[in-house]
């Protein structure tokens, strides 16, 4: 089975590539401005705007003509062109979502990007775009040394059994990274290796993950202590950027100082959770997950909350495909399902809960369980009572447009899954291996 998936490795550019990096992002960024702009005045004129093509054609009219734009040659001509094909897909699905045409919530009219403010990034398509076991080359921006190993990725290259779509280069706080989109050749099973197996996965904060398989077997993975004693630590950070006085030297340095942590914890978190999921999806053929609780996402403004939702929806997202991959499905409970509401046992439904409550207590049957372990064990009755009414997620991986691919991430950060966390839910080979993955890392 041919898939598309993304393969992304932290960068270790010199002082020298660091400047050729920000110049590129600086360019894509001026590009899609000036796109825009040209856009904006046919559309006042003509009523419509121009596509990716077009606007690459005046591009390389303009640069020629205007001694102002001298400087384009620097970076790679790639990056302008993949920045007029970004505001073609972004106009394109614009005016597809105020058609109803496109499904999510409306998307907004393109705006200006504006330094400092937006996300750094930039793409290149074509030219000599390579890896090697610990480099990536990029067009322009010759040979860069990445922070972790690329020897997977590499290897499949080597063997013809991969290959290099694209390339997209970002920065997250202190760190750029390359994000390769990859075809790649995939063995996957038609039947899961485990037929019948089933969990249900209860996504938190303090427990990164609470899962209960059909054998009544509870996995309580808490990611790394470095994970939780960052959370504290993250704390402090935010409490110590809001003292600072507004448009202080001092406000800058904090919020520097703040970003890298939160990118840290980030990479921390999705580390574990990949871990976690990949040997999930390996030991279980039915996999029942929360759906993302989109407005009370948008509603809620706590620092911890806010870091457990990127997970839940990182974690959604990864399960959607390696689930594919292993032969196995992914079943999406309702939005509205009170999975933490009710008694596993009984059946019997809260009213209300709160959240300090971490222990459910029932009324009906007198269970008393931990809250996790109670929504968990809600979830997975779900497998077992056919997934009619819920969204299955199997079917085949969607080749989404570029930036939205299932992300494959090659994370070399030595962050294992908890030691001390109960292991006793997963097969002992497949447990063993991911504790051997993270031993060694
Ligand atoms: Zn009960």
């Amino acid at each position: 089975m041919m898939v598309t998936q993304a393969y992304r490795f932290a960068l270790d550019p010199t002082p020298s590539q660091r400047r050729a990096l920000a110049s590129h992002a600086g360019a894509a960024r001026f590009a899609w401005n000036w796109a825009l702009a040209t856009c904006n005045n046919r559309y006042e004129g003509e009523g419509k705007w121009w596509s990716g093509t077009e606007l690459h054609r005046l591009w390389n009219v303009a640069k020629r003509n205007n001694p102002a734009l001298g400087w384009w040659s620097e970076n790679s001509k790639c990056v302008y062109q993949e920045a007029f094909r970004d505001l073609d897909r972004a106009l394109q699905e614009f005016v597809r979502s105020r058609n109803g045409a496109r499904k999510g919530p409306r998307l907004g009219f393109p705006r200006f990007k504006k330094r400092g403010r937006c996300r750094e990034s930039f793409r290149f398509s074509t030219g000599a775009i390579r890896c090697g076991g610990r480099t990536v080359t990029l067009p322009r921006l010759g040979t860069i040394s990445t922070h972790e190993s690329t020897r997977k990725l590499a290897r499949r290259l080597e063997k013809g059994a991969a290959r290099i779509l694209s390339a997209t280069v970002s920065r997250t706080a202190h760190r750029w990274h390359v994000s390769f989109t990859v075809r790649v050749d995939r063995a996957v099973p038609t039947r899961h290796a485990r037929p019948g197996s089933a969990v249900g996965i209860d996504l938190g904060v303090k427990t990164l993950l609470t899962a209960v398989d059909d054998q009544g077997k509870v996995i309580e993975i808490t990611g790394p202590k470095a994970l939780r004693a960052g959370l504290r630590k993250l704390r402090r950070l935010s409490k110590a950027h809001s003292r600072t006085q507004r448009g202080s030297a001092n406000r800058v340095k904090a919020a520097e100082r703040l970003a890298r942590h939160h990118a840290q914890i980030a990479a921390m978190r999705a580390d574990a959770l990949h871990k976690a999921t990949t040997s999930l999806a390996a030991c279980y053929e039915t996999i029942v997950v929360e759906d993302l609780h989109v407005t009370g996402m948008l509603a809620n403004r706590r620092l911890a909350r806010a870091v457990a939702d990127a997970g839940l929806g990182q974690a959604r997202r990864t399960l959607d495909y390696k689930t594919v991959w292993m032969g196995g499905r992914l079943v999406v409970a309702d939005r509205w399902y009170p999975s933490s509401k009710t008694c596993s046992d009984c059946r019997r439904r809260k009213p209300s809960l709160t959240l300090s409550e971490r222990t459910y207590h029932c009324d009906g049957c007198g269970l008393s369980l931990g809250r996790d372990i109670n929504a968990a064990r809600n979830l997975l009755s779900l497998a077992a009572s056919g997934a009619e009414s819920l969204n299955a997620c199997g079917g085949d991986v969607r080749p989404g447009p570029a930036g939205h691919l299932p992300t494959k991430q090659e994370s070399g950060a030595a962050h294992g899954v908890d030691e001390t966390g109960t292991a006793a839910g997963l097969p002992a080979a497949t447990w063993s291996n991911a504790r051997k993955r993270s031993r060694s890392a």
